[in-house]
């Protein structure tokens, strides 16, 4: 019998299935999608199985042989084993990669070098000494002084280097005890204790009374105070016995669930129901666009859905971005489905998240929520796939293998012959492109359940309040609805737009950005140069000294950190309770959550944040948003901050008002005629999008014109470039004539870690070559990205264009 081996090595000449025999201990129980241990030249590394067949091509002599099995069961279902091979063609990654992914971290491979001991007795007395009793110890644990002698002694061969490969968390486990006698037994030991044995005498008198004869470890010690050493007396004398029991680690542990029903569906609710339900009556793949305006109670049609698919006996997968994977958000899940849930989001421990990933894997729980690689969850009937948020950034992974979460979910639902429910209140361009062609189904939420109004918007022009000699932060009008939040005793949610990277110059006076004009993205300022750079396709300008529209001086960088927010906003509102959420509030465990918690108790008047604030929300008393700065994220160097702008302010703005009091939103901005900004007003979509698509179309850019982009970095800057140019000029030789090659130009973060960064961007319409054109790049320079100098990263559907 012979095994087909993904081995854990990124290389490009490795990245192959290769033949190892399995030996005879092992011949049923191997089994393709499991995780063995192989020899690989010198090491013992992890692999994949991919598959296991009869023969092979390799002589007898120089087979070699698996040496041990990681999994007893298949990790990866055959279906998730196939669709690795789409994964690593569509993101031209490697295969080894595109496995991994599919897992959870914990279950990466770690590699140990241990040194064993082969012949005691030729160590010197140093030596003995280090390994005391043990045979074997882990070469970490050496100390430096003494990795001299350990050399000699291994070329010796007195001692021998082993790699031990395990995974990078365990399982985990906890101590029971055991009841090993009757109580009579235990009555006579209680005769014969010593007087002052009050521990001892302690122990015994609870496990006489206890109901059970199981207890746990840690629960007993607590309970009666006995120490380790009392315990280990008694297991020692027989009356104990002790095992250790797996255990999962629950983040929701300690957390209630009271359970809901479902509600009764409005009529709109009930119509878009409708058409998924009758794709999981029948077993059809279907992409659905479920476009509905916030609070118009996409979410109950999601659960209401899943419900149906679990009464068939199906499995569903709920997608969710990072952010907005709130308690509440859980909360909503565990309440309806209790115990049959698993989630799967970045905070929790890498431990806890693999245990979520095993109640899947033993088919404990049949719905999982989760961030993006959720969507790899290993089910085996998948009756259903819901991504809500679906224009969300998150659902793009950033690193290899760089697959959209909403790719991977419509592959697979083809696979399965079930439907991919897409949710959002401003949908992507993309995908709402799709649904009005007809390739997705369009269902529509106009009106917030029990027929509450959309919050009403008004734009501030912060140029106006300049103007009026007002240079605080806050517009004048901000400050008054403020006021009459805190003297209702209501809350609000004040959003400073703060995204990622961004660095651009701005007239405070008229609100003007300088834009590339051959791409319509604002220039990036580079500071060392003092130039503003279109990183698109390399244009250049000077900073201007004075503003080119109103001639005012008043032109410069822009930007504001959060806690500077804070500061002013207690120096103007003193009376009020504020709670800042952003990366350095939230950066701990679990702080996130508990800001949250606290601010829903009304222990804070005011909740001050950036993104992480802008989704998911629901809290009752919340009537006033406020959005600091709307043109940040306009002017990110991206041919999508606009779209990304509508989406933001119309989320935020849906945090107000979702209840019985109505809610208002302040929006404060240089350039509040924008269409992105002037359209929250009216929260009208449909016209946002036909405006942006004419720009779209004008500019050749998705979905229009699908994008893909290389970046290359190198610590030499001309390397850098000239590698970039070679690449365009590649490009261009071989590409369809209406296939336009940008670049090369310097990214808008031109250096990081020391190493310079550009990038070529190319825009096609049909391009059939395209992947086995940049896989050839890949190849080229392969010998160069080995030794780490170079890097060369392909990104078949940029979402980052930095
Ligand atoms: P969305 O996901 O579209 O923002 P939600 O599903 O969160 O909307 O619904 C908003 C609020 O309305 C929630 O508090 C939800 O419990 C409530 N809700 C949803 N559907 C109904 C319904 N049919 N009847 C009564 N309340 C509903
Ligand atoms: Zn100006
Ligand atoms: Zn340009």
């Amino acid at each position: 019998m012979i095994a087909e081996v993904i081995v854990d090595v990124t290389t490009k000449a490795i990245d192959r299935p290769f033949d190892y025999r399995v030996p005879d201990r092992f011949k049923d129980l191997v089994k393709a999608g499991m995780r063995v241990v192989v020899p690989f030249g010198p090491r013992k590394i992890q692999g994949f199985v991919t598959k296991v067949k009869e023969e092979t091509d390799i002589k007898t002599g120089s087979i070699k042989e698996i040496v041990d099995l990681f999994d007893l069961s298949p990790v990866l279902t055959d279906e998730l084993l196939e669709l690795s091979h789409w994964l690593t063609e569509k993101t031209l990654s490697y295969h080894i990669t595109a496995l991994q992914s599919m897992l959870p971290a914990a279950m990466k491979a770690k590699y140990e070098k241990e040194i064993q001991v082969l012949s005691e007795e030729e160590l010197p007395q140093s030596l003995k000494e280090l390994f005391g009793q043990r045979e074997s110890i882990l070469y970490a644990d050496i100390p430096a002084e003494q990795l001299k002698q350990i050399q000699k002694h291994v070329q010796k061969g007195h001692l021998e280097v082993r790699y031990h490969v395990s995974q990078k968390s365990g399982k985990k486990k906890v101590r029971m005890l055991q009841l090993a006698v009757s109580k009579e037994k235990l009555e006579e030991k209680q005769q014969q204790l010593k007087k002052n044995a009050v521990k001892q005498k302690a122990l015994i008198s609870y496990l006489l009374q206890a109901g059970e004869t199981t207890f746990l470890a840690k629960d007993l010690q607590q309970q009666t105070g006995a120490s380790s050493q009392t315990l280990k007396t008694f297991i020692q004398e027989g009356l104990l016995t002790e095992s250790y029991e797996e255990v999962y680690r629950d983040p929701y542990r300690d957390r209630e669930f009271t359970p809901s029903a479902s509600l009764d569906l409005t009529p709109e609710q009930r119509e878009a129901a409708k058409h998924i339900h009758q794709a999981v009556s029948e077993d059809q793949h279907e992409t659905f666009l479920l476009h509905g305006v916030t609070g118009s109670g996409k979410t109950e049609i999601y659960l209401q859905t899943i419900d149906h698919v679990l009464q068939k006996g199906k499995e569903a997968i709920v997608l969710v971005p990072e952010i907005s994977l709130t308690p509440q958000m859980v909360q909503r899940f565990k309440e309806r489905f209790g115990s049959n849930v698993a989630v799967l989001h970045s905070g929790l421990s890498t431990g806890e998240k693999y245990d979520e990933w095993r109640k899947i894997h033993r088919k404990e729980v049949k719905l999982v929520v989760g961030a993006r690689s959720a969507v790899f969850a290993p089910f085996e009937n998948l009756g259903m796939i819901i991504i809500d948020e679906e224009h969300e950034s998150s659902y793009k992974q950033e690193e290899m293998p760089r697959y959209h979460a909403k790719d991977v979910a419509i592959e697979r639902a083809v696979r399965h012959q079930c439907p991919v429910v897409l949710g959002s209140a401003t949908p992507s361009l993309e995908t709402y492109a799709r649904a009005k062609k007809g390739v997705y189904t369009l269902l529509s939420l106009k009106h917030r359940v029990n027929q509450q109004q959309l919050p009403h918007v008004s734009l501030i022009d912060m140029r106006e309040e300049l103007r009026n000699g007002n240079r605080s932060m806050f517009s004048e009008e901000l400050m008054i609805r403020l006021k009459e939040v805190l003297e209702r005793k209501e809350q609000a949610v004040l959003f400073l737009n703060k995204r990622g990277y961004s660095s651009f110059v701005m007239c405070r006076d008229c609100g003007y950005v300088e834009q590339c004009p051959h791409c319509e993205i604002s220039l990036t300022y580079h500071r060392y140069q003092k130039r503003l750079k279109c990183h698109y396709c390399g244009h250049e300008a000077p900073v201007p000294s004075e503003c080119p529209e109103c001639h005012s001086e008043h032109i410069r960088y822009f930007g504001t950190g959060t806690q500077r927010v804070e500061e002013e906003l207690t120096k103007v509102l003193p009376e009020a309770r504020v709670i800042r959420m952003d990366v350095d509030t939230t950066s701990r465990k679990g702080a996130h959550e508990k800001l949250l918690t606290s601010f829903g108790n009304k222990e804070a008047d005011i909740l001050l944040g950036t993104q992480m604030i802008a989704k998911g929300l629901d809290f009752p008393d919340v009537t006033l948003v406020g959005v600091l700065s709307a043109d940040t994220s306009l002017h990110i160097p991206d041919f999508r901050s606009s779209e990304k702008t509508f989406q933001l302010l119309t989320q935020v703005s849906g945090r107000a008002g979702r209840h019985e009091k109505a809610g208002s939103v302040i929006i404060q901005s240089y350039t509040p005629s924008h269409y992105s900004i002037e359209l929250t007003k009216q929260h009208d979509y449909e016209a946002f999008y036909e405006q942006e698509m004419l720009h779209r179309r004008h500019q050749s850019y998705p979905p229009y014109y699908f994008l893909a982009m290389v970046t290359v970095s190198h610590e030499e800057v001309t390397k850098a470039a000239h590698v970039t140019d070679q690449i365009v000029q590649f490009l261009k030789m071989n590409c369809a004539p209406n296939t336009r090659i940008l670049g090369p130009a310097a990214s808008p973060i031109a250096k990081i870690k020391d190493r310079y960064r550009y990038q070529c961007v190319i825009k096609y319409k049909r391009e059939n070559e395209l992947a086995s054109l940049l896989r050839k790049i890949q190849d080229h320079y392969q010998k160069e990205m080995e030794q780490k100098q170079l890097m060369i990263s392909i990104d078949m559907n940029p979402y980052m264009m930095m």
